[in-house]
């Protein structure tokens, strides 16, 4: 028998996401499938969000494989081209880029053929990460609407602190003064914005991690947003050992039993995606009850309290995440997102529907 890790994909929630998604927002949905679909699988996610009006990534090959496949949404590419290579690409596989900057605006030029290229403009609001500056928008504006290979441009920019307490308020207000001169769609909000501030719906909204099942806001849980898990992490207990006082677990020894007890060794690890600065009391599900984690994780093997769970035995299942333990709750725990938990799921993982 293989490692007992696996990692289970909830198509169903996912689907329910989406639903929630569409409850808030009657924009046209542009489902953010970048990183491996936030490592649950593009291929699987992609066939399950045909109904998303497009989706968004990263990586030109991927897009391509998506057409492929036959996917006849938008398809598009946060990042735009990479060199003056991807542009004919983008023409063959009807593929919308995203145009942030003056090289990619040159590689444009050079591309000789007309075509009804779609692209979206990217603006810098205040992320300061890409996007051109508001001063430079009307002549990259011109530029593009003059372009023989350019047949829609689209409106853009992306929100630095839609999840937390200042808000979009500085940047909305920039974009649409920006945006107000232009008879173009638009497109504004990730989850946390979708969520929260629906006068940054406009045309098309960004969701990402929502239809993964996690909660853009540290202080709201997916929960109570209606949404559900759609990553599921599990594993087995293949050790079960008593503890005496003073005795300690792992490496480093950081964490030692002051009474006796019970613990239990679980097959997961850093090398598997579950992060490795998880301290001793990370919240865990063994049989269905929640217990933490003790100790340091290795590479390959996880220590749990089992104090509390008389009936673990060797084979009992464990939850690391998804229904019933929430990966931002871990996500908390180790000091980091649920997005980075989620995307660093390890290839030798395997994952199922
Ligand atoms: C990743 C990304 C999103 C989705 O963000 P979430 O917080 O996961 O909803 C939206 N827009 C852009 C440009 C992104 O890079």
């Amino acid at each position: 028998m293989s490692r007992p890790i696996q990692a289970h994909i909830d198509l169903s929630a996912l689907k329910n996401n989406l639903r929630v998604v569409r409850r808030h927002a009657s924009a046209k949905v542009m489902a953010v499938v970048k990183a491996n679909a936030y490592g649950h699988g593009l291929l699987r996610i992609a066939g399950a969000l045909r109904e998303a009006e497009g989706l968004a990534l990263l990586d030109v090959r991927e897009a391509i494989t998506l057409r492929d496949v036959g996917f006849r949404q938008t398809i598009l590419l946060l990042e735009g081209f990479f060199s003056k290579d991807d542009v004919p690409l983008f023409a063959e596989y009807e593929l919308t880029a995203v145009i942030h900057s003056q090289q990619q605006l040159a590689w444009l030029d050079a591309y000789p053929r007309k075509n009804g290229l779609s692209v979206w403009l990217k603006i810098n609001t205040g992320m300061n990460r890409l996007g051109f500056m508001p001063a430079d928008v009307p002549a990259v504006m011109e530029r593009l609407k003059s372009h023989r290979a350019v047949r829609e441009v689209t409106l853009m920019t992306h929100f630095a602190q839609a999840d937390e307490a200042v808000g979009v308020a500085k940047q909305l207000e920039l974009f649409n003064h920006i945006a107000a001169s232009y008879h173009a769609p638009r497109s504004l909000a990730n989850s946390a914005a979708l969520l929260r501030y629906p006068n940054t719906h406009s045309d098309w909204v960004r969701p990402g991690i929502m239809l993964y099942g996690s909660s853009p806001f540290a202080e709201v849980s997916a929960q109570e947003l209606g949404l559900q898990a759609v990553m599921n992490l599990s594993s087995e207990l293949i050790s079960v050992r008593e503890l005496r006082s003073g005795d300690c677990v792992g490496y480093a020894a950081s964490f030692c039993a002051d009474n006796t007890m019970r613990i239990g060794t679980l097959a997961c690890g850093y090398a598997d995606g579950y992060p490795r600065h998880a301290p001793t009391g990370t919240p865990i599900l063994v049989n269905g009850k929640r217990t933490r984690t003790l100790g340091r994780v290795s590479m390959d093997m996880l220590a749990v309290d089992l104090s509390d769970i008389p009936d673990a035995q060797v084979g009992s299942r464990v939850v690391l995440w998804g229904a019933g333990m929430p990966v931002d709750e871990v996500a908390r725990a180790a000091g980091t997102i649920s997005y980075e938990l989620l995307c660093a799921l390890a290839p030798r993982v395997s994952v199922s529907d």
